[in-house]
């Protein structure tokens, strides 16, 4: 394998094809194999795994993935790259590359053509800007998935497995938590990008739940609870639901649901598990 994961093939990738960094779309290259090893293990890719890899940037990241998984689906948005990663992912014949925006592309669509609708497995060094839609899209559109294992900034790996009670829990951790397990892989210092980062990353993996941990009977309706209840995180919760006028119930109903899950009304939204935040959804 011609290893582009390091600074001097980095660079006479770049120059090569007369490619700039587009800030806009939060391109930092890896540079470090072994980080590249580790996500792979972390990730468990074998070769009957179909991988969605979300923004392959030069093929770093898709070389180490092409070596170890049966296909490779990459979708890319700058289009500037796709040229460059003809060339570097030539050798390759189990990879398919899309010049989409991951946010607009229909991703149930392409694992449907390319994995007859079975899961994938995700697998990126995501573009950071975009981290919790990306993550929250794949999750709420149900596209069929095994695990989703990705490059975030540190303190976003920190807010997806945190509980209640800490401040960076919030609406991020209730949702990943509802669709997956999450666990740390490692994290990964600035100095492996290029460039670098102002911020230290972590890899992630969420296993995807079968079920979900907890029942409630609207999920949409949870997740706007949950939503408003951080919106304005330093109210108590039954001011933070009765002013987001999101459900059609009364203050006092709010606070005489808290009173039939045993909360005090002057608890906030960040002290609830999302077995209460469940239990709140269906008494509303
Ligand atoms: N995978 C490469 C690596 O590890 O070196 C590049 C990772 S870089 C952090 C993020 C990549 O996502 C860039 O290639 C960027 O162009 C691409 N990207 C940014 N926004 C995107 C979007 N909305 N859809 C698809 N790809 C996107």
């Amino acid at each position: 394998m011609a290893d582009l994961a390091n600074p001097t093939r980095t660079i006479e990738i770049l120059n090569k094809h007369g490619f700039h960094f587009q800030k806009r779309y939060g391109q930092n290259f890896l540079i470090d194999s072994h980080i590249l090893e580790k996500i792979i293990e972390g990730a468990e890719v074998t070769e009957e795994d179909c991988v969605l890899e979300i923004g392959p940037g030069i093929g770093t990241m898709t070389q180490y993935l092409a070596e170890h998984a049966r296909e490779v689906i990459a979708v890319e948005i700058d289009k500037t790259l796709i040229p460059v990663l003809e060339d570097t992912l030539s050798a390759y014949h189990n990879v398919t590359m899309i010049n989409e925006d991951i946010l607009k592309v229909d991703i149930a669509k392409i694992v449907e053509e390319h994995n007859q609708g079975k899961p994938v497995k995700v697998v990126a060094n995501l573009p950071y800007y975009i981290t919790t839609p990306i993550i929250m899209g794949l999750f709420e559109s149900h596209v069929p998935l095994k695990s989703i294992t990705v490059m975030v900034q540190k303190e976003v790996a920190d807010r997806m497995q945190v509980g209640p009670g800490t401040k960076d829990y919030g609406a991020l951790s209730l949702a990943v938590q509802y669709y997956a397990s999450p666990k740390v892989i490692m994290t990964v210092p600035a100095s492996c990008f290029m460039p670098r980062p102002n911020v230290d990353s972590a890899v992630i993996r969420l296993n995807r739940h079968e079920q979900p941990p907890v029942q409630v009977r609207e999920e949409e309706k949870m997740f706007r609870i949950i939503r408003a209840a951080f919106n304005q995180r330093r109210k108590t919760l039954v001011n933070s639901l009765a002013n987001a006028g999101i459900l059609s119930v009364t203050k006092e109903e709010i606070a005489e649901a808290l009173k039939n899950l045993g909360l005090s009304l002057s608890v906030r939204g960040e002290a609830l598990t999302l077995e209460q935040f469940a239990g709140l959804s269906d008494l509303l």
